[in-house]
């Protein structure tokens, strides 16, 4: 099964570079590591992701509103927020292998395993009992509470050694656990050393350290410091958002996994300003929206859970993930984070500017509490990509590649296939093409036999092309046909346009939520 999904993975990656999706960076060069560049199609693809969170956000939402900071910012923001300090992943090498880890990932695949091994004790015993209470079983079962325990104790030394930045215990603990490396199955380690994640370059001529700035690890900071900005120009009354799209830069330690996780990246985060005390009603209420969002996309509700931390951050008072089934198992596509008033409060600290909300309700100052919704834009790709990559057999015993990615994303809505390339065929299909363009990204194409030029529009996911024949320059009709079901129906010209309308238009999905 796993080298099925193994082979899937596989075949999605090669996918995405032949139909001009995603291409390794500088590939010429041989490629640059954990960075990838967007193709023609790719690009459209993630412009229409974007378009439709953005949308969300602020036309569905007429208390948010977007911006777009610059990815330089002043150092000390990154002192502020904590980054500089602590934001650091434990690393450790095998000294055989000579590949390296994440010491925090190498223990929590132990967990991982106990976790497995206590689903798969579920499943047995909710077959052999017909009345089976999941709840009684986890705590009255021997094996169950045995591994439930180990569980705890291995995250709570965990926890602890990384609150004390003690890497020589996390380090023991890895001994203590027996865990081997997976390439050379030895338990030969270096010690673990913690590993900041931020790049950092000069500004300016003088390369000294006053210099030195970052690129930033994530957008929301570039919203705290327009927190005022945007509320006294945009006369926002709190509760009230802003969002944002981004790059961010992290130099992973472990960057293995195509565009899941990259070295350089795409965020959509949105912080949601309220009034303190009200931040646990407001992260129920995006935690909610934030799945209705993903889930009127059509991926399947079962890919997406909730997966709550149980590790807080030193910012936050509730977080959680919403984790896709991507091709390697449910992994974390989007955070919701409770921020507290961390991050304003130690804004006002290091630059000694207040960073207050006065409400007139209350007739009071203070600084707003933040709820804060995360998702990565290429990770939301992914899980597009991924989902909609299928391999047919069809009725005639033929096969094909088709990306049944959600209309509304989809690179192009509508290919326009003259049947031939004479008899005026490709004038008329001009004039269709003229009449389309305004609303619907066209795809013009006229070389090869249609059914090679359908299985292509198929593997770059277009929902639907439309044939122009000798019929058409005597009655005014064309072929449709559909990229899921394959059927085809003669329309009018005039009707086309109101019959994909609905079903690609970016208002019919956000209808949806
Ligand atoms: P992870 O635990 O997977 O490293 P994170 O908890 O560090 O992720 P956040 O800091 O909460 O991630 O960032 C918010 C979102 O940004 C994530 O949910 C993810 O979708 C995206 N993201 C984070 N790091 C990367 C990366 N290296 N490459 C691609 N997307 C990323």
């Amino acid at each position: 099964m796993e080298n099925q999904e193994d082979n899937l993975f596989k075949n999605v990656i090669s996918h995405a570079k032949e139909y001009g999706f995603i291409f390794p960076s500088s590939e010429i060069y041989d490629g640059l590591s954990a960075v990838y560049d967007y193709g023609q199609n790719g690009s459209e693809l993630k412009n229409n992701i974007k378009e439709y969170w953005w949308k969300f956000m602020t036309l569905l939402h007429d208390n948010i509103v977007g911006i777009d900071a610059a990815i330089f910012m002043h150092p000390t923001t990154w002192k502020a927020s904590g980054h500089v300090d602590a934001f650091n992943d434990p690393m450790i090498d095998n000294k055989d292998s000579k590949k390296r880890y994440r010491a925090d990932q190498l223990i929590e695949g132990v967990i991982e395993k106990l976790e497995e091994k206590i689903e798969k004790e579920i499943e047995k015993a909710s077959k052999r009992f017909e009345n089976f209470d999941r709840a009684m079983f986890l705590s009255t079962n021997a094996r169950v509470v045995e591994y439930q325990k180990k569980i705890d104790d291995i995250n709570a030394r965990m926890k602890d050694a990384l609150g004390r930045g003690d890497m020589a215990d996390l380090k023991q603990l890895i001994i203590d656990l027996e865990i081997a490396d997976p390439i050379s199955g030895t338990k030969n380690w270096t010690e673990v050393r913690q590993f900041n994640l931020m790049f950092s370059t000069e500004m300016g001529s003088v390369a000294d350290d006053a210099n030195k700035i970052y690129l930033r690890p994530e957008t929301a900071q570039g919203i705290f410091v327009n927190f005022l900005n945007v509320q006294k120009t945009g006369r926002m009354k709190i509760p009230f958002g802003i969002a944002q799209i981004g790059k961010a830069f992290r130099n992973e330690i472990v960057a293995r996994q195509f565009i899941f996780r990259m070295r350089e990246f795409e965020q959509m985060e949105m912080q949601f300003f309220v009034k303190p005390g009200e931040e646990m009603k407001w992260y129920e209420y995006w935690k909610e929206k934030r799945l209705q969002w993903h889930q009127a996309l059509g991926l399947g509700s079962e890919n997406y859970r909730y997966h709550d931390h149980l590790n807080l951050a030193h910012y936050a008072n509730a977080a959680c993930d919403i984790q896709f089934n991507f091709p390697m198992g449910f992994r974390e596509l989007e955070g919701i984070h409770s921020r507290t008033d961390f991050d304003l409060k130690s804004h006002e600290k290091y630059s000694g500017k207040k960073l207050q909300y006065f409400d007139s309700e209350d007739n009071q100052n203070y600084i707003p509490y933040v709820v804060e919704t995360s998702v990565g834009l290429d990770r939301m790709f992914l899980s597009v990509l991924a989902t909609s990559y299928k391999e047919e057999k069809l009725e005639d015993g033929s096969e094909r590649v088709v990306l049944k990615i959600p209309a509304a994303l989809a690179p192009n809505k509508v290919a326009i296939l003259p049947l031939m390339k004479k008899d005026g065929l490709p004038e008329k299909a001009h004039e269709i093409m003229d009449l389309l363009k305004f609303d619907f990204r066209c795809f013009y194409e006229e070389k090869d036999a249609i059914g090679k030029r359908y299985r292509r529009q198929d593997a770059i996911g277009t929902p639907y092309c439309i044939t122009i024949d000798h019929q058409t320059l005597t009655d005014n009709t064309v072929t449709i046909r559909d990229r899921d079901t394959m059927k085809q129906e003669r329309v009018s010209i005039p009707s086309v346009k109101s019959i994909i309308q609905d079903s690609v238009s970016m208002a019919g999905l956000l209808k949806k939520i």
